[in-house]
């Protein structure tokens, strides 16, 4: 490793260089990466990496469908998006047909935050209400508006006015009844935007919480929740971003786990298999009057190409059975995850959906509390093992572990054995 951080050592000074104060590298000795495939990272010392971190390639890092596609639609055709293009229109169709019937209007973007800012604008005007309600430790994107709706990139001050943090779903902050205690939360949060002479515009979350640490059960959960919000006005918004292209197991979108139809969806991160691409699907209605105060306009989102690689990506995930494969291998790797937290007091909790997995680390000489030194050091050993992975929630404490869709058993039992290398 020492040899490894020797050689990164002046390719990291570049890039400090390059991109200044805004550099986010992973590990504190980061790595040169080369080329990937399928599950598999290649660094330029020739080391290969199981990743664990995917979301973004995530039917297969260089999947030959996706580069195809999206080669040939660069070769015949790319433009801004004031055409008419089959591919376009073809790709909306097979998207739609994924999503609630309701939610026939779909804005293509390139970027979740995007995605997420056209949201919340559509819901302050379909509302006529001005607050948001977010989770403690959620993130939903870099634009000005969104980054002042993401408490977990706020590293200092506090929340505008117009946004009130709720605790994250867990058993730890409401007990059995999850759904009694979020909703009650939610509720109060209402209360407090009428009490600063607020209306809520929406509700957004992130359907699987990954940033707050990754809460899918009970399924069903946030079923009062989204009645809540309507009930005052206000729309809910599901952020699509992590959860949505079939991760889950169960269904092909978070939301679906709780049996809810948003009012507006968002997705992105694995929507182009890396090709950068996102969306906002709402009502016709709900866009119909935002666009008559400032319309919207995207020069690069839905362009030809994107639209290849997002159609690539829908037909790979059905073709190669991903989503039952993310069911399958995700519960086989969470029964041997689960067997180690029954084994070692380290591992407290071990939960998720599919191949969305969290692994809370504790400090059991410490009343159990989230240990994220220890987060680190697994971390850490996963790296000189040869596995990619990192670590979420409101302590860094909870592993994120989260595969290529295509993942097989043999690579869960790879990542499991090397969990209990570790711990050992
Ligand atoms: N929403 C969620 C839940 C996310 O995790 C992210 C990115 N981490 C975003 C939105 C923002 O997406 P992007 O980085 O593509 O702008």
């Amino acid at each position: 490793d020492k040899a490894q951080a020797e050689t990164a050592a002046p390719a990291v000074a570049r890039r400090l260089d390059n991109l200044g104060a805004a550099s986010v590298l992973f590990y504190r000795e980061p790595i040169q990466m080369v080329s990937a495939s399928g599950a598999w990272m290649t660094a330029a010392d020739g080391r290969k990496y199981l990743d664990f971190y995917n979301n973004v390639p995530s039917v297969g890092h260089s999947h030959p469908e996706v580069v195809r596609a999206v080669a040939d639609q660069m070769a015949r055709l790319n433009t801004n998006t004031r055409y008419i293009v089959d591919v376009v229109d073809a790709y909306l169709e097979a998207l739609k047909a994924k999503l609630p019937a309701a939610l026939s209007n779909v804005v293509l973007t390139c970027s979740g935050s995007e995605a997420n800012d056209l949201a919340l604008r559509v819901a302050r005007k379909a509302t006529g209400g001005t607050g948001v309600i977010v989770t403690e430790n959620a993130y939903h994107g870099n634009t000005a508006f969104v980054t002042e709706v993401s408490p977990s990139a706020l590293k200092r001050g506090s929340l505008p006015d117009y946004v009130v943090a709720i605790p994250t779903p867990s058993q730890e902050n409401y007990g059995p009844d999850i759904a009694e205690g979020f909703t009650a939360s939610l509720r109060a949060a209402i209360a407090e935007l009428d009490k600063r002479g607020l209306r809520p515009a929406a509700l957004i979350v992130d359907s699987i919480f990954s940033s707050d640490g990754i809460f899918a059960d009970p399924p069903g959960f946030l079923r009062p929740a989204v009645q809540a919000i309507r009930d005052a006005g206000g729309l809910f918004i599901a952020d699509e971003v992590q959860p949505g292209f079939a991760r889950t197991g169960d269904a092909f979108w978070g939301f679906a786990r709780h049996g809810v139809e948003p009012d507006i969806v968002t997705m992105g991160k694995p929507m182009g298999n890396g090709f950068p691409m996102a969306g906002m699907a709402a009502r016709p209605d709900h866009l119909a009057a935002f666009c008559t105060d400032v319309g919207y306009f995207n020069t690069f989102g839905g362009n030809p190409v994107a639209a290849a690689a997002g159609a690539a990506v829908l037909r790979v995930i059905e073709a190669e059975g991903l989503q039952a494969n993310a069911r399958e291998t995700g519960r086989y790797l969470l029964d041997r995850l689960s067997a180690l937290a029954d084994t070692d007091p380290r591992v407290a909790a071990v939960r998720g959906a599919g191949l969305f997995i969290g692994v809370d680390l504790c400090d059991p000489s410490r009343d159990m509390a989230p240990d994220p030194d220890f987060a680190v050091q697994v971390i850490d050993g996963f790296k000189a093992r040869g596995v990619l992975i990192g670590a979420a929630g409101r302590f860094g404490a909870t592993l994120k572990v989260r595969p290529p869709l295509c993942l097989t058993r043999d690579e869960a039992d790879q990542f499991a054995d090397a969990l209990a290398d570790i711990l050992a």
